[in-house]
C-alpha cells in the first residue's frame, strides 16, 4: 500500500472536515466518511455508495484506510479472545476481548511495549518500542467490532488497559478517544470508555478536562517506598500527588474513579497495607479493584491465597470503601492483566 496516501482511519471528525475542506468539499462529507469508517466499519471506498463516484475516485487516489490483519488470535477456555496485530514497521500490540454476561469489553493497547518498567508486569519486560498511532489504536476497536458483528454482538465497553501507558501517548490516545466518543464515530458514552493510568498527573488532568471518560488509576501500593520499588514512575508522581489528582477528576453523579491494586503475596497484602490504603482513600469517590497477581514467568511474584485477598478486601469494606476482587480472565492464553507481551510463541 503506497505510504504517501493519507490514512483516514484515526482522524477525528474535525480533522476529516479540515482535510476535505482543502478539496472544497462540504462539511457533511466528513461526517459521511466518518460514519462509513466507524459506524459501518468500511475499509474500502467502493462501498461508500452515498458518496459520488467522482469523490470516491478522488478518495482512492489520495487516501487509504489502514486495516492490518491480526497475526494470530487465541481463544481462552473462558471465552476471552486475544489478538496480536503487527504493524508495517514490525511493531506489535495486543488486544483482549472479555465477554461477561451482557457485556463485551475490549482491552486495547496504546503503545507497543511500555517504558515504565513496573517490576511485576510482563509488558515492562519487553521494553518500549513506540507509541501507537490513533489509527492503530482505533483499528483494534474496528477489528473486534467487526468480529462481534459477524455473530450478532456489539462491543459495550473499551478499556485502555492493554500494553503501554496511555497518558504517555497523549496526543494519539486523545485523537482515538475523540473518535470513540463522537456521534460520527463509535458513539460510546464516556462511562463506557476507561483510561487506566499509573497517574501521569498533568495529562490526567488534561484528559479529564477534555473528555468525560472514566478513569482507573493503578496504585498497587499504600506507601511511597513500597510503590517506588514496584513502580519506578512513583519517584516522579508520588502517591500523594496521584491521589490528590484523582480526587480532583470531575465526576458525573454516582460515577467513581477505579483504583487498581495488584495483590502480591508478602509484598503489599497485609492488613496494615489495607488499613493504610483505606486512610489514603478516605472520602474519595472511588472503588477499589483488587487484581490477584497473574503469573507470567518474567518475574517471581506470586498471588496471595484467596483468604488473604478476602481479608484485605474486608478491611477496605469495613472502612467504608467499595472494593471488589477482579475475576481472572484469559490466563490460559496469557491475556490476563499484566500478561501481555506479544510473545511469538
Ligand atoms: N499503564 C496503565 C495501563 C495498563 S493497565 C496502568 O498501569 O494503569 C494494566 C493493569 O494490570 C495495571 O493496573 C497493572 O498494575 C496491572 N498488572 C500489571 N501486571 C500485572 C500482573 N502480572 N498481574 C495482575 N495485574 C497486573
Amino acid at each position: 500500500m503506497p505510504a504517501n496516501k493519507v490514512d483516514l482511519k484515526g482522524m477525528p471528525i474535525e480533522e476529516l472536515e479540515a482535510f476535505f475542506s482543502q478539496w472544497g468539499k462540504e462539511r457533511y462529507r466528513a461526517r459521511q466518511v466518518s460514519r462509513w469508517l466507524y459506524g459501518k466499519l468500511a475499509d474500502d471506498f467502493a462501498v461508500m455508495t452515498d458518496l459520488s463516484k467522482e469523490f470516491r475516485a478522488l478518495l482512492s487516489l489520495a487516501c487509504r484506510v489502514s486495516s492490518p490483519a491480526a497475526e494470530r488470535i487465541d481463544v481462552s477456555s473462558d471465552g476471552t479472545e486475544k489478538a496480536l496485530f503487527r504493524f508495517e514497521d514490525g511493531a506489535a500490540a495486543e488486544s483482549v476481548l472479555i465477554p461477561d454476561e451482557g457485556r463485551r469489553t475490549l482491552c486495547i493497547s496504546s503503545q507497543a511495549g511500555c517504558a515504565l518498567g513496573c517490576a511485576f508486569c510482563a509488558t515492562a519486560a519487553m521494553g518500549f518500542r513506540r507509541d501507537l498511532l490513533s489509527s492503530e489504536i482505533v483499528h483494534q476497536v474496528c477489528f473486534f467490532s467487526r468480529r462481534l458483528a459477524a455473530r450478532g454482538e456489539r462491543l459495550s465497553n473499551v478499556v485502555f488497559m492493554g500494553m503501554g501507558e496511555p497518558l504517555l501517548n497523549f496526543s494519539q490516545v486523545s485523537r482515538a478517544i475523540g473518535i470513540l466518543l463522537s456521534q460520527h464515530g463509535f458513539c460510546f458514552s464516556g462511562k463506557r470508555v476507561t483510561v487506566s493510568t499509573v497517574g501521569i498527573v498533568p495529562e490526567m488532568q488534561a484528559l479529564a478536562g477534555k473528555y468525560p471518560v472514566s478513569f482507573a488509576v493503578s496504585l498497587n501500593a499504600s506507601r511511597d517506598d513500597q510503590r517506588s520499588l514496584l513502580m519506578p514512575v512513583n519517584r516522579k508522581h508520588g502517591l500523594k500527588e496521584v491521589v490528590a489528582a484523582m480526587r480532583k477528576i470531575p465526576l458525573q453523579s454516582n460515577r467513581k474513579v477505579t483504583v487498581e491494586y495488584v495483590m502480591l503475596a508478602e509484598v503489599n497484602d497485609t492488613p496494615e497495607d489495607a488499613a493504610a490504603l483505606a486512610r489514603l482513600l478516605k472520602g474519595a469517590r472511588i472503588k477499589v479493584n483488587l487484581i490477584p497477581y497473574n503469573e507470567h514467568g518474567k518475574s517471581s511474584y506470586r498471588s496471595p491465597r484467596r483468604e488473604v485477598i478476602d481479608r484485605f478486601r474486608d478491611i477496605l469494606l469495613a472502612e467504608g470503601l467499595q472494593a471488589i476482587t477482579r475475576e481472572r480472565r484469559g490466563a490460559d492464553i496469557a491475556a490476563a492483566c499484566g500478561q501481555l507481551c506479544a510473545d511469538i510463541r
